[in-house]
């Protein structure tokens, strides 16, 4: 792909040999390429010198949370769409992706009694990795759809030409979705106070009907007892915190939003709090792997069924190297049907050597598969299975599960078959909006977290 210029600052980094943008040096997969490299140039330029959309002392307390987390001091709740899209920017969909992330957090943090660490998988996941690199209907082939962040979905030739100005509309997009977010959380959400007023008619309809309904009504009285009692708002969003993330996969993009801070050494990705690898990106030696590893933020990488434990070990080497508490998560993504084989090996190598990560599963990526009406969808059963299995298989390796991964929005979509309303591969017509990969709908969402606290508590 075509080179944008090197930044001039020198890393403060005692490793000499990273830079921002060390990592063109390596193989870099999943990269479009730009047709016209002075366009190119231009708006990594413009990029370079707009302002980050987080800071480096949020970036610390996340930090900070996730070593507790590490510990089993937190549970770690990381949720959003598979992929954003710039039309998708509006403020309903914000809010109720939000709002059902904050609710799944209070049932978690009730249910587990511990506090949760809470990211949502948006203001910036914008970036898709594609298994080919084009797309074929009738006799027309096209270059893939790489995310809003390369090109448009259209199957149209234009629209599959890879924009750079589009890294300019993500930013801008990120920033007043981080901004809305945030005031969001300034102001609070009067219902959050008030689990009787949550959408909650779905609990009727499971078999644990009886067993939700304690549940929630035990979080309602847990919150009006301790605001009666400290005649505060309990649950006062002006003290949460939330945090972002994104899967760093244009590093062009993020090599633009990579920067030094003053009083604080070293470079941090400020394009989000917590970046991660995607499972087809973190070869040892790849591009991906050694732009993360240069950066101060803590990062994840998604690790799937081939990964073998001297791999894991060696990547842990390469990413933490100091073994720095909170800056290494392992994001595990098996499938139900192939998580008690491949997850073992793995936990008890990350163990034998003694290495700090954190534990978290993704029970949604090695859960997708096609229905005969020609929907991609995960079953409600196989998410809950993968996540159940894993908290089964850390304990019986010593390990710990520290936290989930999921992707869904707070919308009433259709899109992953099952859970206490049995939605059927037909319901997938009624509204199925992804234009990636299934999502759990809100109350998928809601009933997921319950499942982890009955988990938990059993
Ligand atoms: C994703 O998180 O949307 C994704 C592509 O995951 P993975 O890299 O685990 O396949
Ligand atoms: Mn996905």
């Amino acid at each position: 792909m075509n080179s944008p210029n090197v930044p001039a600052a020198v890393s403060a980094s005692s490793d000499t040999s990273w830079r921002p943008d060390s990592w063109r040096a390596r193989p870099a997969i999943q990269m479009p390429t730009y047709p016209d490299a002075g366009a190119l140039e231009s708006a990594l330029g413009e990029l370079r010198k707009l302002p980050p959309l987080v800071t480096s002392w949020e970036i610390f307390a996340l930090k900070k949370q996730l070593a507790e987390a590490q510990e089993g001091k937190r549970f770690l709740l990381q949720g959003g769409d598979c992929a954003e899209n710039f039309d998708d920017c509006e403020s309903g969909l914000i809010s109720n992706r939000l709002k059902v992330l904050l609710q799944m957090s209070l049932v978690l943090v009730h249910g587990l009694r511990l506090p949760v660490v809470r990211v949502g998988r948006f203001a910036g996941q914008y970036a898709k990795p594609r298994s080919a690199d084009t797309e074929t209907r009738g006799d027309i082939t096209l270059p893939s759809y790489r995310g809003d962040l390369v090109n448009g979905p259209a199957f149209t030739p234009q629209a599959r030409v890879p924009d750079p100005q589009r890294m300019i509309r993500a930013h801008s997009r990120s920033a007043m979705t981080m901004n809305f977010v945030r005031a969001l959380i300034d102001g609070g959400f009067a219902d959050l106070h008030h689990p009787e007023y949550w959408n909650l008619n779905w609990v009727d309809y499971s078999p644990l009907a009886s067993e939700y309904q304690r549940m929630v009504a035990d979080i309602g009285s847990a919150v009006r007892f301790m605001e009666t009692l400290a005649g505060v708002e309990v649950h006062n969003l002006n003290r949460i915190d939330f945090y972002t993330s994104h899967e760093a996969l244009l590093l062009p993009y993020e090599e633009a939003l990579t920067r030094e801070v003053p009083r604080q050494s070293g470079w941090f990705n400020l394009s989000t709090h917590y970046p991660w690898i995607g499972m087809r990106t973190a070869a040892l030696d790849g591009a991906h792997v050694e732009y993360l590893r240069g950066v101060r933020n803590p990062i994840a990488i998604k690790v799937g069924p081939s990964v073998q434990p001297d791999q894991l070990l060696r990547l842990i080497d390469v990413l933490n190297p100091d073994d720095e508490p909170g800056r290494l998560s392992f994001i595990h993504r098996m499938g139900a049907a192939q998580i008690a084989e491949k997850l073992p090996p793995l936990l008890e190598a990350v163990k034998r050597d003694g290495r700090r990560v954190l534990w978290v599963c993704d029970a949604m990526h090695g859960n997708t598969e096609s229905t005969s009406n020609g929907f991609k969808t995960r079953r409600f059963d196989n998410i809950r299975s993968e996540v159940e299995q894993s908290f089964d298989l850390h304990a019986a390796a010593g390990t710990r599960l520290g936290g989930v991964h999921l992707e869904l929005t707070g919308e009433d979509v259709t899109e992953c078959t099952g859970g206490a309303r049995e939605l059927t591969d037909v319901d997938l017509e009624r509204a199925y909006r992804s234009s990636v990969d299934p999502r759990l709908n809100y109350e998928q969402s809601l009933e997921i977290a319950m499942l982890i606290v009955r988990k938990q508590r059993q």
